[in-house]
């Protein structure tokens, strides 16, 4: 189990592992580009092999990249849809040329549609996108805090899509605050474990291949999308002992997206935290 977190690519993807290495983390997730803004360049050969020697000189990853947050493969608006699809793709062409693991996406609101409704749109994008740009890297659904007209926040879901996309580089990244608002208590033992069991069911636990390890600054089944520090939220120390002590995640990176204890996104306490419970459960 490594533990990596959310650092800033500014400057160049290059840059990003250094200000993983500063805060004690194993592997890392970036941006390719602004997820605010819909362009992005295809990263430059001349940065890939500074970030190859970066990566080489330090020992990191597995790396992944997260979508930007406009993307939505269950909109009914065609330029919507074309635009995201574009989008993922270029971060799936980014993604093969850093060797990295995948690119994590949200898979965002079914737009009032129902969910039924996008499920065969949504499959058939996601295969076109990977078939475009062939390679190793993946393109995992993130279950999702479940607000609104959101996608993903039952495991049903996430199992109907992967079925329905099938395809073997899809796969999925389980974010602790998201699963938790959606009401899935992984802070108890025995819930978790029936948790873990749907997962295995509805999508194959196979296909759980990231973890975001956040807490939770709202309660379980909110389905607000709040991310806490490790330990200062409602998901708590224990929490996270629970959920690291568990066999499932053995094998799988977790990667941080939490406030930072300074305001300033995920940071060496947190990381500290993640590798104090990790020696503490003995999964490492
Ligand atoms: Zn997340
Ligand atoms: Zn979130």
């Amino acid at each position: 189990m490594l533990i990596g977190a959310h650092v800033s690519a500014s400057g160049g993807v290059n840059k990003a592992v250094a200000r993983a290495e500063e805060i004690g983390a194993e592997c890392f997730q970036i941006f390719a580009s602004s997820p605010r803004m819909w362009s992005a360049k295809p990263i430059d050969d001349k940065v890939a092999e500074k970030y190859h020697a970066e990566i080489e000189r330090t020992g990191m990853g597995p790396t992944v990249l997260h979508g930007k947050y406009l993307v939505a493969l269950g909109s009914s608006d065609p330029e919507l849809l074309a635009k995201s699809e574009t989008a993922l793709q270029s971060d799936i062409a980014a993604a093969n040329k850093l060797g990295a693991l995948g690119v994590i996406f949200h898979p965002a609101s079914h737009r009032g549609q129902g969910f039924d409704a996008i499920v065969d749109q949504f499959a058939a994008s996601v295969r076109k996108i990977l078939d475009n740009e062939p390679g190793d890297s993946l393109l995992m659904l993130e279950t999702s805090a479940g607000a609104g007209d959101h996608i993903g926040s039952s495991f049903e879901e996430l199992g109907t899509l992967v079925k329905a996309i099938g395809h073997d580089r899809v796969a999925v990244c389980l974010d602790t605050q998201h699963v938790w608002a959606a009401g899935y208590n992984i802070a108890a033992i025995d819930t978790l474990n029936a948790a873990i069991d749907e997962f295995d069911k509805e999508i194959g636990i196979d296909l759980l291949k990231s973890v975001h390890a956040n807490d939770s600054m709202r309660e379980l089944g909110s389905s607000v999308d709040r991310h806490d520090n490790i330990g200062e939220g409602l998901i708590g120390t224990e929490g996270f002992q629970t959920i690291m002590s568990h066999n499932v995640f053995k094998d799988v990176p977790f990667y941080l997206e939490v406030p930072g204890t300074g305001k300033s996104g995920p940071d060496k306490p947190n990381v500290d935290r993640l590798k104090a419970i990790r020696s503490q459960v003995g999964a490492r």
